[in-house]
Parts: structure tokens; C-alpha cells; sequence
């Protein structure tokens, strides 16, 4: 556990001083935090978003905004607790106007997102919105079975990793059932695929 917490703090300093990102100058000129992640080192669940909001940025916290409290509410829904789960986002600093994460921004922050995944060994990653699914079945040998999010939400693929195996589950980002409230019925059932694997 030890151990953990150095190489995890290793990755912030780095984040910290990540000059060579194009959002690094944005970051310091509006004082935000990057977003690095938040929860349990052992985590046999890790939740991966796309990139912060400006609540996320000016505190630090992943999911802490609006998709936050989203996110809270299908936590709630099938027993997961925060504390039990580690959250983190493929690019670790605000992008402007909340615009999507770039494929340059992608590849500067995601050896630091591989690198969480490693540590903490997770059985199940749940990637939350099109990014973080395309990324991660990417990275997991899964590209061919890549579908549209509309069709693989709640499924459940199985890939090799470093560790052994690991579970992927692809869902919708929660902040879509902000804007979308029967999307929110989606999410709910999708979630539970979580409690059965
Ligand atoms: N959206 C994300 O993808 N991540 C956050 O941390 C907040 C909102």
C-alpha cells in the first residue's frame, strides 16, 4: 500500500509540472488543479471519464460537479460506495470551454492513466463516455470489437492485461443524463451489469 501511494504521488508531481501539455499554461493562468484521481489504491473497480469540468478543475476532485452528483446517484443505486472505487479521467486537465479531450491531449496524459492502472490492478475498468471506451478497448486489445457507445453501454468484454484479466464496461457519461432524462433509466440498468460481474 505503501508502495502504491509513492508511485501515485510519483505521477502527480509529474502531472504537476507537465509543462510540455498544451493545457498546462491554461491550468496556471486560471488556477486550476490537475484532476490526477481519487479513491481506494485496491479498488477492484475503476471508473474512467474524459476530462475535468471547472468545478473538477478549481478543486482537484474528480466527478465532483454536476455529472458528479449524477454519478453519486447510480453509485447509490447498486451499492458503490466512493471510497471503494478509484475515479480518475483519461486527461488530467481542464480543457477550454469544456470542449472534448484532443488526440494530442489524449496521448500526453494517458501514460499516466495506464500507469493508475497498473498500480491498483483493477478486476473491472467502467469507462465513462466515448473517449475513455475507445481508449481503453483500444489499449486492451479489444479494437475489434469496437462499437458505437449506443451499442456496447453495459456490456461486459473480457480483455488479458499485464496482471491477469480484466473486465471492460463500457457506460454512458453521466453527464448526458443531465440533459437527457430518460437517459438516466439507461444508465441505471447499465450500472447494474456492474453488480453481477
Ligand atoms: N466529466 C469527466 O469526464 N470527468 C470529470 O472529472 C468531471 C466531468
Amino acid at each position: 500500500m505503501e508502495d502504491k501511494l509513492k508511485l501515485m504521488e510519483q505521477i502527480k508531481t509529474e502531472v504537476l509540472n507537465l509543462q510540455k501539455s498544451p493545457l498546462y499554461k491554461y491550468r496556471i493562468e486560471s488556477n486550476y488543479y490537475p484532476v490526477i484521481g481519487e479513491g481506494n489504491y485496491d479498488a477492484k473497480v475503476v471508473f474512467i471519464g474524459e476530462a475535468s469540468g471547472k468545478k473538477e478543475a478549481q478543486t482537484g476532485q474528480p466527478f465532483c460537479g454536476a455529472s458528479g452528483k449524477m454519478l453519486d446517484s447510480l453509485f447509490e443505486s447498486v451499492g458503490i460506495k466512493r471510497e471503494d472505487v478509484y475515479i480518475t479521467n483519461i486527461v488530467k486537465d481542464r480543457p477550454k470551454n469544456n470542449r472534448d479531450p484532443s488526440p494530442k491531449e489524449i496521448k500526453i496524459y494517458s501514460p499516466f492513466l495506464e500507469r493508475q492502472i497498473d498500480i491498483i490492478q483493477p478486476k473491472i475498468i467502467a469507462t465513462l463516455g466515448r473517449f475513455s471506451m475507445e481508449y481503453i478497448m483500444c489499449k486492451f486489445g479489444l479494437e475489434n470489437e469496437l462499437e458505437p457507445i449506443g451499442k456496447s453501454h453495459g456490456k461486459s468484454y473480457e480483455a488479458n492485461c499485464s496482471y491477469g484479466k480484466v473486465k471492460i464496461v463500457p457506460l454512458y457519461h453521466p453527464a448526458v443524463a443531465l440533459y437527457n432524462g430518460g437517459m438516466r433509466g439507461i444508465l441505471l440498468e447499465d450500472f447494474k451489469t456492474l453488480k453481477y460481474i
